[in-house]
């Protein structure tokens, strides 16, 4: 966790990989959070998701989760059913969006955002495509509704392209590179499975794909506050980390 990053709290990219068939599925039993966001996304297999707050979906390939923990919520991340039983590949990522203060303890919320509904924008010259899952990308608004401006890019890009992304200045951005390669601002080479940050200054990145190219672009404006952050809660004291603790232990989410 650290100011560079806010307000994106954790990335936790899963797979590819593989599972066996199975009658029991994979994935983590009932848990809390309190103080912040996870966003999963879907990029192969499916996952499903069950909370005390009576929300629960199944999302698969494209899919994207994003749910306000807000002042408590209790929930079991699985693999889907019918996925454990055929058995296949997984790739998902997860993230975790820190809330301001004054929305840490917001009603929690569920937006299941499928596929078919997620806006796409063209990318010039035939470089390929963003699906703007939140925030806005040239003109093109998001799906998801966010506390404050995050913008989450799912790109992909032809091999041999050149693009300048324009990045709001003042934010923090970062970029994972999930397939393929890409090289930066004419300098910086970012492979597979790596992730790069950006500094708050200058306000477009020139990104050439080598060859096709699949990237999580990351940008949002700084939450200027103090984090105080234990396992599955974040809040901004350690007086609040206490609290939650306490509600949690005594049944208050
Ligand atoms: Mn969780």
């Amino acid at each position: 966790m650290g100011a560079d990053i806010s307000p994106f709290l954790l990335l936790d990219y899963a797979g590819p990989a593989e599972f066996e068939p199975s009658d029991s599925p994979r994935g983590v039993e009932r848990h809390p959070h309190r103080g912040f966001e996870t966003v999963t996304i879907v990029y192969q297999g499916e996952v499903e998701h069950g909370d005390n707050a009576g929300h629960s979906g199944k999302i698969g390939p494209g899919d994207v989760q994003w749910m306000t923990a807000g002042r408590g919520i209790l929930h079991v991340e699985k693999h889907g059913r019918e996925f454990s039983r055929r058995g296949g590949t997984l790739e998902m990522i997860q993230l975790w969006v820190n809330l301001p203060a004054k929305h840490k303890m917001a009603e929690p919320r569920y937006q299941e955002i499928l596929d078919r509904n997620i806006p796409v924008a063209a990318l010039d010259n035939g470089a390929g495509e963003v699906r703007v899952i939140a925030g806005e990308y040239d003109g093109t608004r998001g799906a998801a509704r966010t506390f404050t401006p995050v913008n989450v890019w799912d790109a992909r890009l032809r091999g041999g392209k050149k693009i300048d992304f324009a990045l709001p200045e003042g934010f923090n951005a970062s970029i994972l590179v999930l397939k393929g390669g890409v090289l930066v601002n004419g300098a910086e080479e970012i492979r597979e499975r790596e992730l790069a940050f950006f500094t708050q200054e200058g306000d477009a990145v020139t990104i050439e794909s080598a060859e096709d190219s699949t990237l999580l672009i990351l940008s949002g404006e700084p939450i200027d506050e103090p984090i105080a952050g234990q396992g599955p809660f974040v809040m901004n004291t350690p007086e609040e980390i206490r609290r939650a603790i306490d509600d949690y232990r005594t049944g208050k989410f």
